[in-house]
């Protein structure tokens, strides 16, 4: 079997639903359909739900498009007499949905289950126009309630896959004998009960976790672009897909920025070795990018990223020298962050930590509450944080054999007057990051891109 995920963009127009429509057709083998919700609605829940907080009545507004647009696209893609109770399906979920936004308008306050209900509705609506289309075209098919299979469990306020249990659910209520199932992405259930999702960008995530569930055979990513590139094509002209790529290098772009992958996508197809392909639906013959566990030799760096919205925090001090057990303090403060690069100075007076700018404050309370002493005392300075910076990243198994390749690169950043603030490189030598001001960010990227790859 495989599964196959398309993106809002693939389920927004009459044509790709068609395109959808006629590559099912293609296989013998079953098949699992997982799609986005419609492109951008997820954005307009968010605004609904934050207006509704700020006791805004206009997110009512926003109900009424997300319910026309919904109402439209049927009445596009479907025959009047074939649409049964769709139209009445979207009705319903918009009142539903219009109920949770007056709870929040009357409370003034968003908390993060109501908003994981929220966000829901997108998928829920989506794959139920989808799912009626596919009824009609392709035969019979069946449908799976991922909110209700993909169970998610809280660790340190965040919610995470119970991998375990959702494997099971998804081996329990697959039937092999439909050649079709449509399963919405994005839409989970915690332990306890409440709705939860998988995080923005999250779809592409229950595809591959059906996918590992079934030892399915090929994982298909269908997207508005014909593969991974050698960077984000909206932000370098000349960017070109690339035919083959390691989960290791795909992981580690995803980490770094490209969203063309949601990054916890690729543990449950490396783990059970099931090879996944990046395609575009909107040119469904183009060969688009394989990822498995061997990568192209031939090059050396695959392809660069950039990440924005970054902060920098510099803890410093005379206490830091020669000083054991600071660092483990500093990152048991830093417990609750995601950390993205630490760097040290061999001169032992500085350690910078490069995380994003939201978790920033956060992180800078955490770091002075649990010096304060040493603060006081005057041999660790308080931490500020320095916001506006971005990560830019250059990624490629072969860079480990490669000597040279970040001299280049800082030289040709160099002589564009690109000044970099700080660089990491890990230690498997898969990745070399640099921190640059954001506003070089996309600049930075085409240089290096133009170095490397013209
Ligand atoms: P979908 O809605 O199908 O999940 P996304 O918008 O999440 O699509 O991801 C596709 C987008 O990812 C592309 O339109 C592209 O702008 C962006 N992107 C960023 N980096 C890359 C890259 N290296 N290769 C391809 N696309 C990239
Ligand atoms: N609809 C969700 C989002 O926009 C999930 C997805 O598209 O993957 O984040
Ligand atoms: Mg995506």
């Amino acid at each position: 079997m495989k599964v196959l995920k398309f993106g809002g963009t693939s389920v927004s127009s009459v044509e790709t639903v068609k395109n959808i429509s006629e590559v099912l057709k293609k296989t013998s083998e079953p098949q699992i359909v997982v799609c986005s919700a419609l492109s951008k609605v997820t954005n307009m829940l968010t605004e609904a739900a934050e207006k509704a907080a700020a006791a805004d009545v206009s997110y009512k507004e926003i109900c009424a498009q997300i319910e026309k647009r919904h109402y439209d696209f049927i009445d596009e893609l479907i025959a009047k007499e074939q649409q049964g109770d769709l139209k009445q399906t979207i009705h319903n979920n918009i009142a539903s949905l219009e109920k949770v936004l007056e709870a929040i308008y009357f409370l003034n306050e968003l908390s993060q289950r109501a908003y994981y209900i929220i966000v829901s509705f997108g998928e829920k609506m989506s794959n139920a126009i989808i799912y009626r289309y596919l009824s009609i075209h392709n035969g019979s098919v069946n449908y799976l309630d991922s909110s209700q299979i993909i169970i998610t469990r809280t660790v340190n306020g965040k919610e995470h896959v119970n991998r375990s249990v959702t494997y099971k659910n998804i081996q329990d209520n697959w039937n092999e004998n439909y050649k079709i199932t449509v399963a919405p992405g994005f839409i989970s259930r915690s332990e306890n009960g409440y709705a939860t999702t998988l995080g923005r960008g999250g779809s592409d995530y229950t595809a591959a976790l059906y996918a590992a569930a079934l030892d399915a055979s090929l994982l298909e990513i269908w997207t508005d672009v014909s593969g991974i590139y050698t960077a984000d094509p909206r932000k370098v002209k000349n960017a070109h897909p690339l035919e083959k790529v390691s989960y290791k290098e795909a992981l580690e772009l995803s980490n770094f920025g490209a969203k063309v992958i949601y990054a916890p996508t690729i543990q449950p197809v490396l783990e059970k070795n099931i090879p996944m392909v990046i395609l575009n639906t909107f040119r469904p013959d183009d060969k688009g990018t394989l990822v498995t566990n061997e990568t192209d030799n031939s090059k050396t760096i695959k392809a660069f990223s950039t990440m924005d919205n970054i902060a920098m925090l510099s803890f410093t001090g005379t206490g830091l020298v020669g000083n054991s057990g600071i660092a483990g303090r500093l990152f048991s403060a830093l417990n609750d962050v995601n950390v993205i690069i630490i760097s040290q100075a061999s001169s032992e007076i500085s350690i910078c930590i490069v995380i994003n700018a939201d978790d920033a404050q956060k992180a800078v309370d955490a770091i002075n509450s649990e010096f304060d002493f040493e603060i006081r005392k005057g041999t660790i300075n308080k931490t500020v944080a320095e916001t506006g910076y971005s990560v830019l990243a250059m990624v490629g198994e072969g860079m480990k054999n490669a000597a040279g390749l970040t001299g280049r690169a800082f030289s040709a950043l160099g002589e564009n007057g690109i000044n970099i603030h700080v660089i990491a490189q890990g230690s498997s030598e898969l990745n070399v990051s640099i921190v640059i001001k954001s506003e070089d960010s996309e600049n930075a990227l085409n240089v290096l891109h133009k170095a490397f790859f013209n």
